[in-house]
């Protein structure tokens, strides 16, 4: 499918931020976006880049009542070469078609959304930030448009790409989190959508994220939705604990979500011959490493924030102090992978896919 560029006249192109500081994740926008839409008669048409505007959209969208969505999030870099680069992105728009499989939503051709990815950043490459620990977030986004409030499958969809750029997710430094294991709610069932990137599972976590916040954590942990004993999550991230000098991380049962990040973990750990293991843990096994010094560092794995150590377990009104202070795993986990990104170090997986 041919993809139709209308770029922005320059004279009402904004500028990007001259520093991300202090800026919010995920509130500035470039000035263009990618979109195409679905009819019944023709499927994915009408690919474009225009200006990042507002979207029209019919009140009873089917999107707007029964959560009918799919999204990816992830990154393009500037390296210290200077050269525009993704991380895996492949994986996300594979990532997207098992989403959009799950959710009944029409898939979209891996390479094809690459393609459009790439084509979109190349319009707003200068909009890749320089400063060190920034990046330009990339959301792409489908949804069900067709008006309609009964229960019927959508026949027509948008899918669009937008831009933002962000600032290191550690400007205060890599100071570990507190987090409250969370007892009333849980996030993902078996057999649900957990295992997908969709909006519900947000809306899932919302109301024991807000209640966690009140109490002075920074995010949940997240128990299986059966026995709520195997850990899951944490926040919106996988998490990984190092045991006896052991890379552990719950096994993907289907409510967990696949993380780009977490793989990459997993290959590392591997190719460094640590012993790494994928099963279930539960929050006991936890709490007992914790208590009896096996369990030496606790950390959260996803795009936004690459390696996110835990300071602190909140679990039954009791709180258990891991570290103080960002552990050595994490931390090496941490400088690999963002080496990686912005191209420090040499990317032996070649995880690195030039956006030219
Ligand atoms: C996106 C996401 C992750 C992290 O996935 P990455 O591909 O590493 O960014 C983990 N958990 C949930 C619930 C997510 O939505």
């Amino acid at each position: 499918m041919n993809i139709q560029i209308n770029p922005v006249s320059p004279e009402s192109r904004k500028n990007p931020p001259e520093s991300l500081e202090g800026i919010e994740f995920g509130s500035h926008f470039t000035n263009h976006m990618f979109l195409m839409n679905w009819e019944p008669d023709g499927g994915w048409q009408n690919a474009r880049i225009e200006q990042y505007q507002a979207l029209s959209l019919d009140p009873a969208a089917i999107v707007l009542h029964y959560g009918h969505e799919a999204f990816e999030g992830l990154k393009a870099y500037l390296t210290v070469s200077g050269n525009h680069v993704l991380f895996r992105p492949r994986k996300n728009f594979e990532r997207l078609q098992q989403t959009s499989r799950r959710i009944g939503l029409p898939e979209i051709d891996a390479d094809f959304g690459l393609e459009a990815l790439k084509l979109l950043l190349q319009q707003d490459k200068d909009w890749i930030p320089n400063e060190p620990g920034c990046s330009l977030y990339v959301r792409p986004n489908l949804i069900a448009t067709e008006p309609a409030l009964s229960l019927k499958k959508s026949e027509y969809f948008l899918f669009y790409i937008i831009l933002s750029p962000v600032g290191s997710f550690y400007a205060k430094g890599f100071a570990p989190v507190r987090i409250k294991v969370s007892e009333d709610y849980t996030r993902a069932a078996a057999g649900g959508i957990g295992g997908v990137k969709t909006a519900g599972n947000y809306a899932a976590s919302n109301l024991a994220q807000i209640e966690a916040k009140k109490e002075g954590f920074s995010q949940v942990l997240w128990l299986d939705g059966k026995e709520q004993r195997y850990v899951e999550e944490v926040g919106s991230m996988n998490i990984f604990f190092v045991i006896d000098d052991e890379i552990v991380t719950p096994q993907l049962t289907g409510s967990i979500l696949p993380g780009i990040t977490r793989d990459s973990v997993l290959q590392l750990s591997r190719n460094w011959g640590l012993k790494t293991t994928e099963r279930r843990i539960t929050i006991e096994e936890v709490i007992e490493g914790i208590e009896n010094g096996r369990l030496t560092e606790i950390f959260g794995a996803g795009t936004a924030a690459v390696i996110s150590p835990v300071g602190v377990l909140q679990y039954k009104g009791k709180e258990y102090v891991i570290q103080d202070d960002i552990g050595p795993m994490a931390e090496r986990f941490y400088d690999e992978v963002t080496g990686i990104q912005y191209g420090k170090t040499n990317d032996p997986f070649q995880w690195l896919e030039p956006i030219y």
